[in-house]
């Protein structure tokens, strides 16, 4: 874990930034500069998305690859069944392992555009959860394991205690750590934190928190993943949403402020930012939070505690 670094304030919150693939070479060289930069900010790991449907599978684990091993940054690799059967599943697998990366976000994904519905395919997976635990069969403790989790249900799946009992299938195959999907709405994030803790779930939650960069992409998104959007919000960002400027300011306020909601609740101490690979709206929050490092931080280039690796 080579640039793996450790703040001397043991119980200051900690973050991490995931970025996507993009589409073309050139497009993940570019990526690498913003990477780079982004870890200045020293956040605890990144993590790169994998392209349902294994379109862009190559590039995933030539990014992971580099990030891990060349550009020395602790990285976590998502990985999804869509499409991808067993043989696929080894070579990305076994790339991740020779790269250094010890960290899989194991998904089952969404089915490509345009394919209907979900298909397990010949000689593949149907669940996350056998995902989850075919890498620990296969690789013993040599991988942290996530899996995904959906605070305000998943599309396929509208039984909000089912899902929770699903996710505790997932955490029993052998996952070391859940990653949330974004949301906007604390109350209802930490409401349902309370409901997995009951379930005796007890790994860490790690929510996943989108910034708001413009009107339009933030009313997209949240019907994209159909999750609420409080009032506060809409009242404060609709008068302002032909200026991307405000948007961007007021958004900062109100998404430091649902993730200091977030961490004062306790069952938090990690953020996770969607960085959609930007760079200012992420940095804005933190800065917000006063989660950036400032000079008085002793950082070292030694090794940490991810945040599923400390006791909760
Ligand atoms: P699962 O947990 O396997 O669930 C899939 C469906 O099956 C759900 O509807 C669930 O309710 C149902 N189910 C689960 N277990 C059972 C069971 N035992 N019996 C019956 N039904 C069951 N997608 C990508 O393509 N690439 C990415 O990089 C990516 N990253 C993501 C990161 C995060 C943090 C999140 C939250 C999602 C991400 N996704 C990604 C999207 C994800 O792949 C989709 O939401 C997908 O539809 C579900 O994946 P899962 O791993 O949660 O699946």
């Amino acid at each position: 874990l080579q640039r793996h670094r450790e703040s001397e304030d043991s119980t200051k919150p900690t973050f991490s930034f995931e970025f996507f693939v993009p589409k073309t070479s050139q497009g993940v060289q570019n990526l690498y500069d913003r990477m780079d930069r982004m870890y200045q900010t020293h956040p605890q790991f990144i993590d790169i998305t994998w392209n349902a449907g294994g379109r862009l599978s190559q590039l995933s684990t030539d990014l992971v690859s580099t990030s891990q091993s060349v550009l020395g940054l602790e990285t976590c690799m998502h990985l999804t069944c869509t499409n991808m059967p067993v043989e696929l599943i080894d070579e990305a697998l076994e790339k991740a392992y020779v790269s250094g990366c010890q960290n899989i976000l194991a998904l089952r994904g969404d089915a490509p555009i345009n394919a209907g519905e979900w298909k397990p395919c010949d000689g593949g997976f149907s669940y996350a959860k056998d995902l989850v635990r075919y890498i620990r069969k296969k690789y013993g403790d040599h991988f942290d394991i996530g899996v995904a989790a959906y605070p305000e249900g998943h599309p396929e799946e509208s039984g909000d205690d089912m899902l929770i009992e699903y996710l505790k299938e997932k955490i029993d195959c052998g996952a070391d750590f859940i990653v949330t999907q974004m949301f906007y709405d604390a109350d209802i994030f930490i409401d349902w934190c309370r409901r997995v803790r009951e379930a005796g779930i007890n790994v860490p939650i790690i929510p996943g928190i989108m910034p708001i960069t413009s009107f339009a992409s933030f009313m997209r998104r949240a019907d994209w993943c159909q999750i609420h959007i409080p009032e506060e919000f809409l009242a404060k960002l609709e008068p302002v949403k032909d200026d991307d400027q405000l948007v961007r300011d007021i958004g900062t306020e109100l998404i430091s402020g649902m993730c200091q909601k977030l961490l004062d609740s306790g069952y938090v101490t990690h953020l996770h930012l969607y960085t959609m690979n930007l760079e200012k709206a992420s940095i804005m929050i933190l800065d917000r939070l006063g989660l950036l490092p400032d000079e008085s931080d002793n950082v070292q280039d030694n090794v940490m505690p991810l945040p599923w690796r400390k006791s909760l």
